[in-house]
């Protein structure tokens, strides 16, 4: 199974994981449904991509907080 992670603001590619796990060893099974639908994509191959945020956007939002309310501020 691969999971591939990306930023959910600037779309960059943040890592892969070619694991063979399942869902809940990573966690994903805290999220409620609503978060989980949000934070995570599945298509039919057996890619699981997952909406995270990367270092510079992070330092961003620490930085400008108001940018928490926009999804996308980096185009
Ligand atoms: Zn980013």
């Amino acid at each position: 199974m691969a999971f591939h992670y990306y930023c959910r603001h600037c779309r960059q590619k943040i890592g892969d994981l070619d694991v063979d796990i399942d869902r809940r060893q990573l966690g994903l099974e805290q999220l409620s449904e609503q978060d989980e639908q949000e934070m995570i994509e599945y298509d039919k191959r057996g890619n699981v991509y997952i909406r995270s945020i990367c270092e510079e956007c992070e330092q961003a939002l620490a930085k400008f907080p108001d940018y928490h309310e926009q999804d996308t501020f980096i185009q």
